[in-house]
């Protein structure tokens, strides 16, 4: 833009970056699912995976570069965190994949969002918080808060703020364990917010919104999915049986914990 001024297109330079993103690997699989590899303006390196529904398409954003929470199922938790994703940043990984699309020419578009992907989100907060709003918003990419999912893995301060926010995203849990012993075991965030501290700060935020919680429970052979547990489970979310429900996931193996 040449017909501006030098000193704004300096700051302008200095202060905004136009493409955050640069897409550096895509991979499609058979059932449709498409694995992107983006690199941001440092060199550093994120995954954003978009996901082929009954519903339509799905993105899971990543938030951070790498993660501090260590759960011990997840390959991302095996690289600490170098740093949080600018809203602009998480923001572009939809915009890229529905360019990806665009380019095809099939008219699809990404209409729900997981953001689930590498990070804790709640660790990210302000940062996610404006990202909901840019892709909630109609000047924005104009996708329901219905249709979008905040996952966290249990943050419980963060939980009670969020539930004051007034937006109506979707929240999932990461429960995988009824008891503090197993939990603490595959989650090292349990360590420090024990299971009655994360559902005091659930029930808050169903008191709050009104609004249903999934847990995620990954299915471990032998570890967490036996019969006692599964009462365990029951027990635990009967007191919000009406506004919860449990997603059991097929476990997912990692070379790397093998
Ligand atoms: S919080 Fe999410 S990204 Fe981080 S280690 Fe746990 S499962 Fe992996």
């Amino acid at each position: 833009m040449t017909n501006l001024p030098k000193s704004l297109i300096e700051k302008l330079d200095r202060e905004f970056v136009v493409n955050p993103l640069k897409q550096r690997i895509v991979q499609e699989s058979q059932d449709g699912t498409v694995k992107y590899l983006f690199e941001l303006s440092d060199g550093m390196l994120i995954e954003t995976v978009l996901m082929r529904q009954h519903y339509g398409l799905s993105v899971c954003v990543t938030t951070q570069v790498g993660c501090n929470i260590g759960c011990s199922f997840c390959a991302s938790g095996l690289i600490p965190k170098q740093r949080d994703l600018t809203s602009g940043e998480i923001v572009a990984q939809i915009m890229l994949v529905q360019k990806y699309f665009d380019e095809r020419g099939d008219g699809e578009r990404v209409s729900h969002i997981v953001v689930m992907g590498i990070g804790e989100p709640l660790d990210n907060y302000d940062n996610v918080m404006n990202f909901l709003r840019v892709v909630n918003d109609d000047k924005g990419l104009a996708i329901g808060a219905r249709h979008i999912t905040v996952s966290t893995s249990g943050l419980a301060p963060k939980i009670r703020e969020f539930a004051r926010e007034g937006v109506q995203v979707n929240l999932a849990v990461s429960l995988h364990a009824p008891n503090n012993e197993i939990r603490s075991r595959m989650m090292r965030i349990n360590r420090q917010i024990s299971i009655e501290q994360l559902f005091a700060a659930i029930e808050g935020y169903i008191a709050v919104t009104n609004r249903r919680v999934t847990f995620e429970y990954i299915m471990l052979n032998g570890v967490n999915d036996g019969v006692e547990q599964a009462q365990e489970l029951a027990d635990l979310t009967k007191k919000i049986r009406k506004l919860s429900y449990v997603n059991l996931i097929p476990y997912n193996p990692v070379s790397e914990h093998d």
